[in-house]
């Protein structure tokens, strides 16, 4: 199992990043919420929803963020991308960039788009 992400891509240009632990369970929930029926998860990596491309990858990109799993909201990584000269990175914002993160409460549908959000 790899960490990995889910991308949205419609008219022309990469839209949206769910990022995901790689666990099925995960995928599929966010599969689920984007409009995919489950006959289709099986061993598909490229759905058609609508006019978008939903593309489920077994990598995580470079992020400028730090990233969290959007099925089960656990901690995957600090930003990684845009290096600064003392070995750190430029999204992430840290106190310790060596050590996890507090899990986040997992995906919520807000209005229709799917975030995340800090327990209370
Ligand atoms: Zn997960």
């Amino acid at each position: 199992m790899s960490y990995g992400q889910v991308e949205i891509y419609s008219h022309g240009s990469t839209h949206t990043i769910h990022e995901t632990c790689g666990h099925s369970n995960c995928n599929e929930k966010i599969l689920e919420a984007l409009g995919v029926g489950e006959e289709r998860y099986s061993d598909a990596y490229e759905f058609e929803v609508g006019e978008a491309t939903i593309t489920v990858r077994d990598h995580l990109g470079e992020s400028d963020s730090c990233v969290w799993c959007y099925g089960c909201g656990d901690f995957l990584r600090h930003a990684n991308a845009s290096p600064r000269p003392d070995g750190s990175y430029f999204g992430c914002r840290c106190g310790d960039p060596k050590s996890d993160r507090e899990p986040m409460e997992p995906m919520v549908d807000v209005n229709g788009s799917l975030e995340l959000r800090p327990f209370k």
